[in-house]
């Protein structure tokens, strides 16, 4: 009995030994880490973010990093390789169309722990759609990337270009989902310079000290960028904040995303607002 303890005893103390070396050896003690890991309860969805999100939600120099629009693998998979060795966790808003088109990355960016929230099916503003078109763009997204993933992803959503409508809200309210507005704003769609993107990242979080960043992983800039912005969030003492969900999105089986005749169908003519020169207005 005695020899089974003391084996136990010394079992126990190498597997403490070699996770504590494991961990040294993946994250070096200078890494930008995650500070603190906050669980999102998604009841009656609440608002995160400005103007609607409670403003004391995050502490001064706290930060949460989010990507839209993608996943894209050539350039989510440099962001996921950035973030990994700094070993921080970031949240994804994907767009429904583009996981299913790319559910390889969507099961390794599920597998190194960032949390998957959605972006609507195809990156339509839901203010010009009818009610029942708003939730299938809705609904859809959440089947498709958690059908991509291969696992329960967490109920939070982003607007696309930034627009709610009254009726979206009250919906996702009713299905318990929590929408993330933004703090700061890269703009990191209107640039193709990595500097330009951390220059504007680092001088929005300055100003307000704190905030939920916006970035697209669909974007060479912001891939480039990353490297370089995660050791200056470091150096100038910003903390990261990881959020995860409470529960998983519960999907519908009655939404499923569009075939691909019905999607071309769907399609607009035109998927970005344009302004009158043929310059895209937003994507956001
Ligand atoms: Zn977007």
């Amino acid at each position: 009995m005695r020899a089974i303890a003391m084996w136990l005893c010394a079992a126990s103390s190498l597997f403490v030994l070699t996770s504590a070396a494991a961990a040294e050896a993946v994250c070096p003690p200078n890494a930008l880490g995650v500070s603190r890991t906050v669980e999102i309860d998604a009841t009656g969805g609440p608002w995160f973010g400005t103007p609607h999100g409670d403003k004391d939600f995050l502490a001064p120099g706290e930060v949460v990093l989010t990507f839209d629009d993608g996943p894209a693998p050539k350039n989510t998979r440099p962001i996921l390789a950035a973030l990994e060795k700094q070993c921080t966790k970031a949240t994804f808003f994907m767009l429904g169309e583009m996981a299913a088109e790319h559910p390889g990355v969507v099961k390794e960016i599920a597998a190194l722990g960032h949390t998957i929230g959605t972006h609507t099916w195809s990156h339509r503003n839901l203010k010009r759609l009818s009610e029942e078109q708003a939730r299938a763009q809705i609904e859809s997204a959440f089947t498709a990337v958690e059908k991509a993933a291969n696992q329960p992803i967490a109920p939070f959503f982003r607007y696309p270009y930034l627009s709610e409508s009254d009726a979206a809200v009250a919906y996702l309210q009713s299905r318990n989902v929590a929408q993330f507005a933004i703090d700061v704003d890269a703009f990191d769609w209107r640039t193709r310079s990595p500097q330009i993107v951390i220059a504007r990242v680092m001088a929005g979080l300055e100003r307000r000290g704190r905030g939920i960043v916006l970035l697209h992983d669909i974007h060479g800039s912001t891939a480039s960028a990353m490297p370089q912005l995660l050791l200056l969030l470091k150096e100038r003492g910003f903390k990261i904040v990881h959020l995860r969900p409470k529960a998983a999105v519960h999907t519908l089986a009655e939404y499923q995303p569009p075939t691909k005749e019905s999607a071309h169908e769907a399609k607009p003519r035109l998927r970005w607002p344009v302004r009158r020169t043929g310059q895209r207005l937003t994507n956001r």
